[in-house]
């Protein structure tokens, strides 16, 4: 039996966009993936609130997380951590040896302005990773606070992982003046996993070209000239499944609304964490909760494995913790075109297991 997702990627995706997934395919080389790529990059721009370039890699999102810190840190990078994946991008930094520092909260805290501001006041810096929604956590992060004080620091590159919540949460990357902002197919945006999306700002690009290894498949500045003298192809092969894919479910996005998409994100997420503060409690801070998913605290001490077969025996699959919290928390993702109605399915079998 095929259990309905409801962990933080991959997601459950809707039979005809996977449908899309099998479209015969097309040269990557010819006129057709020129247009399918700048149609793609148009419905982009509009889902990030960007008019900056559009870049696609065949890869997850971890691919151009890596790539920007590598391509776009000429001096040094201060890499804000909030959880597993902000750590993660230090970790990055420090395997391409790229010159950066760690600066990690308590997990459940937010990164706050005033920290980005002491860290960047330093001058040490000229390229920042900022978290946007922490999957780990179930955080999401004062993006309006640390843009204002990332604004008095003209220098500094701003990288964002929107991974967990693009498409699920609105980001303005241009007003919140975002250089790479970076999102994963297999979350909120909600098709299979294996493409990861950025946006590339003027500042980044100027930035790269500073900067003299770069590596060479997930050399941003690379993809980014390619897709300029070649009409929106892509140096290697890419993965035209996904592109149909994307294609399609873009459509379907703003065929929904943008707005009604962000609504519909926010009301399945009180709907978790009412159920949630009810029977448990919650592990992020109140006032920074993610919209895209809930980190739940396991007070009962229940078993979550024992929860999740028996959710499987039902046709429903939520995830454990994250790493060191494995059995502290589990997680409850509602993103995507996840509804209200599914939320409430699987939260009464929850219940009724648990009762
Ligand atoms: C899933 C996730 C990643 C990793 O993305 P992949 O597409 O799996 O490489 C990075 N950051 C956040 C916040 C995530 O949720």
């Amino acid at each position: 039996m095929h259990k309905k997702l409801f962990i933080p990627g991959p997601v459950e995706v809707l039979p005809d966009v996977l449908a899309k997934m099998s479209t015969p395919m097309i040269g990557h080389r010819g006129k057709d993936a020129s247009a399918l790529q700048r149609r793609i990059t148009q419905k982009l721009q509009q889902l990030f609130y960007t008019e900056q370039p559009i870049l696609l890699s065949t890869s997850s999102g971890s691919g151009l997380m890596e790539g920007a810190v590598r391509s776009c840190t000429a001096k040094r990078a201060a890499c804000f951590s909030v959880g597993a994946f902000g750590k993660r991008w230090f970790e990055m930094a420090e395997a391409n040896n790229v010159p950066a520092d760690l600066f990690e909260v308590e997990w459940g805290k937010p990164t706050s302005g005033t920290l980005v501001d002491e860290v960047l006041s330093t001058g040490k810096y000229d390229l920042i990773t900022v978290t946007h929604n922490e999957t780990s956590t179930g955080l999401m992060n004062p993006m309006d606070e640390i843009a204002a004080t990332v604004k008095k620091y003209p220098e500094v590159v701003f990288c964002l992982d929107a991974v967990s919540s693009m498409g699920g949460s609105k980001i303005e990357v241009d007003r919140l003046g975002v250089d790479i902002c970076i999102t994963s197919t297999q979350k909120a945006l909600g098709l299979p996993p294996g493409m990861a999306i950025c946006s590339f700002s003027r500042k980044a690009i100027d930035r790269a070209k500073e900067v003299p290894y770069r590596g060479y498949y997930l050399d941003l500045l690379a993809l980014y000239d390619y897709i300029e003298k070649k009409d929106y192809q892509y140096p290697s092969t890419p993965s035209l499944s996904h592109m149909f894919a994307l294609d399609y479910q873009l459509e379907r996005i703003f065929e929904e609304g943008l707005d009604n998409r962000f609504a519909r994100h926010i009301e399945m997420a009180e709907k978790v964490r009412n159920w949630a503060r009810n029977s448990f409690a919650l592990f992020a801070d109140e006032k920074y909760l993610s919209n895209t998913l809930t980190t739940i605290k396991n007070t009962r001490d229940i078993d979550v494995a024992t929860l999740n077969s028996a959710l499987g025996q039902r046709g429903f699959q939520i995830s454990n913790g994250y790493g060191k919290m494995k059995d502290k928390t589990f997680r409850i993702a509602h993103m995507a075109d996840c509804t209200v109605e599914d939320i409430e399915e699987l939260l009464g079998n929850i219940d009724d297991i648990l009762n």
